[in-house]
């Protein structure tokens, strides 16, 4: 009889070191940003969207709602409030 594969387990972990490296999965190469990102649940290896949305949809749901919610959030600090509107006015660069 076959041992089943142990599953594949997936988290979001807080990146702070920005390393590109192939993901464990399927070889592709990830490049995360900085902040919460996929990662296998117990290394540092960067997994990539589509193998994450495959072997932990509940996880990659979570993560790609807060990079929604943050990407609004950083459009939404280069609105300002003009009058009685918010204004898109990204910030002039120097
Ligand atoms: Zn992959």
């Amino acid at each position: 009889m076959k041992t089943p594969k142990p599953p594949i387990k997936i988290a979001i972990k807080d990146n702070n070191c920005c390393v590109k490296s192939p993901c464990p999965i399927c070889g592709r190469i990830v490049d995360p940003d900085a902040g919460p990102q996929l990662f296998m649940a117990d290394t540092w290896e960067p997994v990539c969207e589509e193998c994450a949305e495959k072997h932990s949809p509940v996880i990659f749901n979570i993560w790609a709602k807060f990079q929604r919610r943050s990407s609004f959030a950083r459009a939404f600090q280069d609105c300002r409030y003009d009058g009685d509107q918010y204004v898109h006015q990204p910030p002039e660069k120097p």
